[in-house]
Formats: C-alpha cells, structure tokens, sequence
C-alpha cells in the first residue's frame, strides 16, 4: 500500500506533469513574470467557469477577503458578522481593518454558520456578512441573503474551501458558491480544491463598479499609471502560478468528483459505527469535500487521534480552538454570546485524509483502525 498521506500533491502533479512543465517553461521563456498573459487568460477562464462576470486575482486567499472588505469602503467600528467555527483568516481581516467582527455560532450538522444566529446578531452597525462555505459545503445561502436583503447589508462568501461547489435555490435555480451576491473569494493554497504551487487567490463580482475598485487596490490604489486615488496594497498571482492553475482548471470538476466518491467510501465503511457522525450532506448544497470531517462522540476524539497517530495515519483537527478562543481576539467586545455548537465541535471533530488520489485500499485501512478502536 502507497503510504497515506493527508494530501497527496505528488502524485496529482505526475498525471499532468509534462503539461505543466511546458506552462511553466513557457512563462520563463515569455520572462513575463508579473500580470503576464496567463494571469488574464486565467481570470477569463475562471471567470467563464464560475459564470460570474469579473475574476480579479491576487496574492492568497487572506489577501482576497481583505481586498474584498477594502473594496465595500466600510467605516472603523463598522461590524461584520461571520462564523466562530473557521480559519481565521476570515475574522482577522476584519480586525486588521479596524471593523468589528461579530461572530455567530455554526449549525451542528453542515458546520456552516448558524442562520438565526446571524438575525440575532445584526445592530444599526452591521454592513457585511461573511458566509464561509466551509470543508466544500455551501453554507445555506438563500435565508442568508434574504436577511442581506432585508437589511441592506453586503455579503462577501469564503469560497476558499469549496472552489467547484453549488447551491440550488428552492427555485430551481444552481449558482456556483462565491458567486452568489456582492463578492466572493477563494484561495489557492496548494492543497485547496483548487491549488497551484506556491500562493495565490482571487475575488469574483458581477458588478462592474466594484471590479474596477478591486482591480485598483490590489495595484497600489493606482487607477492610472502612477496615479494613486487610495491607499491599496501590492498582492499579485505570479504568471507561473497562473500558468498551473489554468492546467489544473479543467481537471478541476474530475478532482472534486473522485473526493466526493472517496467521500461516499468513507460513508460507506463507517456507516455502521455508532460512535461517528458522518458529514452532513446539504441536499441544497453540492458538497466538493475539501476536508471529511467526521464527529466522534463520547469524548473520545483525542484518544482515536492517538490511535490513528501510532497506526501512521494522518488526520486533522479543523479546528480545535472556536475563534472567540484564540488569545488574538478572545480580549475583544464584539464576544457576542456562547458558542455552543463550536465549543462542542472543536471536541469532536476529526478530519480523514481525502485527496485526488486516495485509493479504496488506504480507505479500508485507515476505516480498519477507527473501527478497530471504536468497537
Ligand atoms: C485557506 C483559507 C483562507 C486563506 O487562504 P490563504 O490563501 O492561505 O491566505 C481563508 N479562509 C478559509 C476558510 C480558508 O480555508
């Protein structure tokens, strides 16, 4: 048996290895490093994937919510409320940016945030949502927005762990996450649905105005050549990253198929354990598996953890402190309320390897061990 890994990028790369050699060989040859033609023939293809109008690229994906947030013209004090249960990223823009981040407890089943939560939790101050779609789950967005609506506030959607994903409106109508109101964004990071070989993001909008807006902050502020209107910052996709995105664009839809059949062997072997909670499948939501996460009960998480850690299999906690927790936000005021939901999933979730790669043999052997120890 080839040796579990949490993400296997080695082997993905060997299937499209002398493709993307040429790309890249190509760019060094062009020596167009920066905003070479790769980056606009990405944005376009992306954009033409994602059906959204404007793809605007940008340094990573922590970089692409803060952009996004520089983007709205939002006033110091001004809040924005998102989910307790992510990466912080999400929140630390935020802050960074002198808004106040309100955040809501999650749902105990899709770990997305908690729609009741955020009705409770909007003030004359609030501006901006951020749904995040989290593990390659869309967050349920139809309520969502109609509070958006409701109460003239923007949404910005963390696409960055469900690239590929969808949501089906009770009208029928299927729109890819991050596409689906004001703004989205997304992240590159090599092990994302997703990824390229270094750093990178991006932000989808169909609205003009704000495209233009975007387009100008990541350039310095600069609207015109050396002409700067407002304080932006530098955060740009290399040509070589562009280059292996744009070859791994077209396996993307085939990459989150094969996570979504791991998925369903994992559900399978371990359909018979009563110490799990399998994942949640949304039947609104297409679920794209950036991670599978699993919740064991009885606190017995971290012994399984050991357990799996002693048999050679890797595995992540994702995550195991609730926002509201960390030491970088816990002093603030914005603490909105209890957490229940996330202070009982950083307990209990465990996150199994799930890759482009992952074959039926290591499935059996990593779902042997859990069940092993769960008997
Ligand atoms: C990975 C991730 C980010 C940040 O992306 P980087 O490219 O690492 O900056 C933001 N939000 C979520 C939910 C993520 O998983």
């Amino acid at each position: 048996m080839k040796k579990i890994q949490m993400v296997d990028l080695q082997t993905q790369y060997q299937a499209l290895r002398p493709e993307i050699d040429q790309h890249i060989q190509n760019v060094i040859d062009s020596a167009r490093f920066i905003n070479g033609p790769d980056v606009k023939s990405l944005q376009q293809e992306l954009a033409d994937y994602l059906n959204v109008k404007h793809v605007i690229t940008c340094g990573n994906g922590t970089d692409a919510l803060q952009i996004s947030l520089m983007a709205l013209g939002l006033e110091p004090g001004d809040e924005v409320i998102t989910a307790d249960f992510t990466f912080a990223a999400t929140v630390e823009v935020i802050g960074l940016l002198n808004l106040i981040p309100v955040l809501v407890d999650v749902h105990p089943d899709t770990f997305n945030i908690d729609i009741e939560q955020i009705r409770k939790a909007i003030t004359p101050k609030t501006k901006a949502i951020i749904p995040v779609h989290l593990f390659g789950q869309a967050a349920d967005m139809e309520p969502l927005l109609k509070i958006a609506e409701e109460h003239k506030l923007y949404v910005v959607e963390d696409n960055a762990q469900a690239i590929g994903s969808e949501y089906r409106f009770t009208n029928g109508r299927v729109a890819k996450t991050g596409t689906m109101d004001t703004m989205g964004t997304t992240s590159f990071f090599p092990s994302k649905n997703l990824g390229c070989y270094g750093d990178g993001g991006a932000i989808f909008t169909d609205d003009d105005r704000l495209a233009h807006r975007l387009r100008g902050i990541v350039n310095h502020g600069m609207y015109k050549r050396y002409y700067h209107d407002e304080i932006g910052v530098n955060s740009r996709l290399d040509s070589i990253q562009a280059a292996v995105l744009r070859t791994k664009l077209p396996h993307l839809d085939d990459y989150n198929e094969k996570r979504r059949q791991s998925a369903d062997v994992y559900d399978r072997l371990l359909s018979d354990c009563k110490q799990v909670i399998l994942p949640y499948r949304d039947a609104k939501s297409k679920h794209v598996f950036h991670q599978y996460t699993l919740r064991i009960k009885y606190g017995k998480r971290d012994a399984l953890a050991e357990h799996l850690k002693e048999k050679g299999i890797p595995f992540g906690i994702y995550y195991p402190v609730p926002l509201h927790m960390q030491k970088a936000y816990k002093q603030d005021s914005f603490i909105h309320k209890n957490y229940p939901v996330t202070n009982q999933l950083v307990q209990e979730v465990i996150s199994l390897p799930i890759h482009t790669e992952l074959e039926l043999e290591q499935q059996a052997y990593i779902c042997m061990a859990i069940l092993d120890f769960l008997k």
